[in-house]
């Protein structure tokens, strides 16, 4: 069985771009617009002989109220349930926000093995952009440009380790 791996984060932090970057495809849509990727989205990947199935998300929002901000929600609560592994984007150019907490919350509770990808770090050389992510709780910070395809290799080995 090939492992399931969900990305998860709050809009526009660059989960179609890491999806994309995964899976070598052109499939998810990237946009300037946060929350575009309404449906959650399955793609195929691979690192040497392993091969991964993940999930893209839309806006990843704990506490939405209605309509198809809720609907997303929902979905991507539904790609968590559905994963083998999660893995949690946020922007180390934006920081943490409140919203990265409640779904560090969320994904603590969810008995999934998460790990935290901080993206567009690409130019960002040293570990002090990163510190205040260890706030989540969800381990190691990985430096990572899905933009730029830097960190990607080492993410995924952490990833599939277990598998
Ligand atoms: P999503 O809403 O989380 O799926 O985010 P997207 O993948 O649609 O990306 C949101 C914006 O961030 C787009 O303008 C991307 O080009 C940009 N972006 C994504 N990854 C990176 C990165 O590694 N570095 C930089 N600088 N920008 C990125
Ligand atoms: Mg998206």
């Amino acid at each position: 069985m090939k492992p399931v791996i969900a990305l998860v984060g709050r809009p526009n932090v660059g989960k179609s771009t890491l999806f994309n970057r995964l899976t070598k495809s052109r499939d998810a849509i990237v946009a300037d617009f946060a929350g575009l990727t309404r449906d959650r989205h399955y793609g195929d990947g691979r690192l040497g002989d392993r091969a991964f199935i993940v999930i893209d998300t839309g806006g990843f929002e704990p506490d939405a109220g209605s309509g198809i901000v809720q609907e997303m929600a929902r979905q991507a609560r539904q790609a968590v349930a559905e994963a083998d592994a999660v893995v949690f984007v946020v922007d180390v150019r934006a920081g943490l926000s409140a919203q990265d907490h409640d779904i560090a919350r969320f994904l603590r509770g969810s008995g999934k093995r998460v790990h935290l990808a901080a993206n567009k770090a690409e130019g960002m050389a040293g570990s002090a952009h990163l510190a205040e992510f260890h706030e989540l709780g969800i381990g190691e910070p990985h430096a990572v440009s899905s933009a730029h395809g830097q960190g990607i290799r080492s993410l995924l080995e952490a990833v599939l380790e277990p598998f």
